[in-house]
């Protein structure tokens, strides 16, 4: 699905547009097509490249919400991970995230992607500047539609290396944001997100890939099956960014006093860091709302700046002085208005069904606050009076463990030994010495199941951000 221009066709930037400029005019698109794969590199196992990545400088963009379809903005439920967006934003923000470096906040509240959304790994970040007013030039960075009839659903024009243009064709098809297909309207649906992520992978320097499943191969679903980048995925944005770098900054939430917003995060400049953030009016040049010489605290950790009343919720990001892809943070979401510690507790992964074919549950009773010291967990699905363990670390992981998967990461901490009571019981837990608001922590129970062949129970993994 959709096409580009290779810069071998290229040539010179100023050449490059007067010519896809044409392309677009006076070729049928079947004919720009061929013309285009003529020019790429032979197909290969796993992902290919258009040659070239996206500058530094590049990784800014913006939607212009010119949707016609009444079935392109039916979607008007918040999605606390991408505060201030709806309809067909949202979706196009949830595509372009997905290529990030890290989990977009939680990773999304949308159960149709479990990996959560943010699945790159690589020192790849974009930033969502706003809204457009207009479809903007073929180096713009703007995502918009396009009407008139072409034998595809969406194309990029890419100029790769200094900027490119999204254009979603509004031909035959019926253009859906909402995140449920099962809503869908229209005798050509097709879906906005799903497109987005693999255009935007265009954009970033990917071509097609013939791996079955990926996101940059061949659309399944109406487009749905896009949304998730695969291993093929991941592997080209890693060969063209390289693997996630720990040095890279890291945002990983936020505490707000007012108008003053603090970071919490790591590798912060100690004196002068760039914030990025989404612009509160349409339009502009498509440079983020930005603050400037930002000082950090606590070693990098923490950052403290004014929310300007130019910039509205949406992303922020952190930039260090230099030119590397590691001088940029992950984005992350930001709502001046609201902390991200208020997010509900998140159940993720899956539990062993024990020997008795239940699934053990893990919940969170009440509220994980800091200044009550403990909180409470409720566990199920036990044996009816045996031993179990509460344990947690300071990550998510998935790894084989006595038939079932350990959800969480090292290094592990034994929280509580309890005992069922008719497969039930509620277990008090501490507050980790040293745990900041909005800090989180991960949980799994792990108890002695008889019945079962390697005489272990699991449940699955629990996600806990802390409060005040
Ligand atoms: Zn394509």
């Amino acid at each position: 699905m959709g096409w580009a221009l290779p810069p071998a066709l290229a040539g010179p930037k100023s050449i490059h547009v007067k010519l896809h400029q044409r392309l677009i005019r006076i070729l049928p698109l079947g004919l720009a097509l061929g013309l285009a794969w003529v020019v790429m590199p032979p197909t290969s196992e796993g992902f290919n490249l258009l040659g070239g990545q996206l500058d530094l400088g590049q990784r800014d963009y913006r939607f212009f919400n010119n949707f016609t379809h009444a079935t392109a903005n039916t979607y008007q439920i918040p999605d606390p991970d991408f505060p201030g967006a709806l309809g067909a934003e949202l979706a196009v923000w949830k595509g372009a995230a997905e290529w990030g470096s890290r989990l977009h906040g939680t990773g999304g509240y949308d159960p149709r992607q479990p990996d959560g959304i943010g699945s790159g790994g690589s020192n790849f970040d974009s930033f969502y500047v706003g809204l457009a007013t207009e479809p903007g030039g073929v180096d713009d960075n703007i995502a918009s539609m396009i009407t008139g009839f072409f034998a595809t659903h969406a194309y990029t024009e890419i100029p790769i290396g200094d900027g490119w243009r999204i254009r979603f064709v509004q031909g035959p098809d019926d253009w859906q944001d909402h995140p449920d297909p099962s809503t869908w309207q229209g005798s050509f649906p097709w879906d906005i997100q799903g497109t987005m992520t693999h255009e935007y992978g265009h954009a970033l320097g990917l071509a097609h890939t013939n791996v079955p499943g990926a996101t940059m191969g061949s659309p399944t679903q109406l487009g749905v099956g896009l949304r998730s980048i695969e291993a093929d995925d991941i592997a080209g944005v890693q060969f063209l960014y390289g693997v996630l770098d720990p040095a890279k900054p890291v945002i990983e939430t936020y505490t707000l006093a007012g108008s003053q917003i603090t970071l919490h995060g790591r590798h912060f400049h100690p004196t002068n860091n760039e914030v990025w953030l989404t612009q509160a009016t349409p339009g502009g040049d498509g440079t983020p709302v930005k603050v400037l010489g930002v000082p950090s605290t606590a070693g990098g950790t923490r950052l403290s700046f004014t929310f300007p009343n130019t910039a509205r919720a949406g992303q922020v990001a952190v930039k260090l002085p230099g030119f590397s892809d590691i001088d940029l943070s992950n984005s992350y979401p930001l709502d001046p208005l609201r902390e991200p510690y208020f997010r509900q507790p998140r159940a993720y992964g899956t539990s062993k069904v024990n020997s008795m074919g239940q699934s053990p549950t893990l919940t969170l009773a009440g509220h994980a606050s800091i200044s009550h010291g403990s909180f409470a967990l409720d566990v199920s699905g036990g044996t009816l009076f045996g031993p179990g363990i509460v344990l947690s670390g300071p990550a998510r992981d998935a790894k084989p463990f006595f038939g079932g998967t350990l959800w969480i990461g090292p290094p592990y901490t034994r929280e509580r030994v309890f005992t069922y009571q008719a497969s039930f019981a509620r277990v008090t837990i501490d507050v980790p010495p040293g745990v900041q608001p909005g800090d989180t922590r991960f949980y799994q129970v792990w108890f002695s199941d008889p019945g079962d062949p390697q005489g272990v129970g699991l449940s699955h993994g629990l996600w806990l951000t802390f409060s005040e």
